[in-house]
């Protein structure tokens, strides 16, 4: 796992009257969970989507590792970041397996590899492949369907993982259960994670930090869930 710098980053949309994430300086550190935390519209998916790329820095930097995001092509930084969000994003005209192959084919590996690749990753999410892997998405659950998310970001093992809400549309018992199976799979797997969340329950249970942001794009506290509940 690598850490993850924000250095006074500031987004601006165009046209924008005001930024949408204005001077965010926090580290998040490697193998840590952090969630940002926050109002809708206080710019916790704008910080997110910087970190791939998915919305371009207008001030300060990013740096993943010690490198500058702006050294990497935009399209690979994509490629070697895990992202979920909360409406999963499979292609539902591909089987789960497939969906999962995804990015391991565009890399480029072999069959065999991408094989045991998406058995190991379905196994790893509790999705038997000879159960599930032959599926398309709209025959699995709602919750399913999210671990299924996870396990295609994880696919090509990267250092780095965002999630944008990825549990907001389960309904709460099921919530409950991903949550739980995600924590375990991090114990395991220790990648650095930013997960956005606009639930306090959520991010307390969540987060090893947890980076409060307020209206205006600007942090407010940044600090683990224990000295938070202190004040
Ligand atoms: P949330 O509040 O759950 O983060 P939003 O409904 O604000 O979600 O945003 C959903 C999507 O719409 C995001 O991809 C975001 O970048 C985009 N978006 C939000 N606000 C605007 C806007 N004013 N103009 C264009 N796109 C927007
Ligand atoms: P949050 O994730 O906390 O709901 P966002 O990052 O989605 O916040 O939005 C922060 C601010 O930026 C909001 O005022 C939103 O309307 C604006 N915004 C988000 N995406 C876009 C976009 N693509 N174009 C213009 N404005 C946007």
């Amino acid at each position: 796992a690598q850490d993850i710098v924000f250095d006074h980053v500031v987004k601006t949309y165009p046209n924008a009257a005001s930024p949408a994430v204005d001077d965010l300086s926090l580290t998040v550190s490697a193998g840590e969970i952090c969630v940002l935390l926050g109002p809708s519209g206080s710019g916790k998916t704008t910080a997110l989507m910087m970190v791939n790329r998915l919305a371009e820095i207008t001030g300060g930097d990013i740096r993943i590792g010690g490198r500058s995001i702006t050294d990497h092509d935009p399209i690979e930084l994509r490629r070697s970041i895990g992202y979920v969000i909360q409406q999963t994003g499979l292609f539902p005209h591909l089987t789960i397996a497939d969906n999962i192959a995804t990015v391991p084919k565009v890399l480029g590996w072999d069959k065999r590899r991408v094989k045991d690749r998406v058995a190991e990753l379905l196994d790893l999410v509790g999705l038997p492949v000879a159960e599930f892997g032959r599926r398309y998405p709209s025959q699995l659950s709602g919750g399913q369907r999210q671990r299924v998310g996870i396990a295609r970001a994880l696919a090509a093992d990267p250092p780095v993982m965002l999630m944008d809400e990825p549990f907001g549309a389960l309904d709460p018992i099921t919530r409950e259960r991903v949550q739980d199976e995600f924590l375990a799979l991090h114990e395991r797997i220790r990648k650095t994670v930013i997960f956005v969340s606009h639930d306090i329950d959520e991010a307390v249970k969540m987060g090893d930090r947890i980076a409060i942001f307020r209206e205006g794009g600007k942090l407010a506290q940044y600090d683990t869930p224990r000295t938070l509940l202190k004040e």
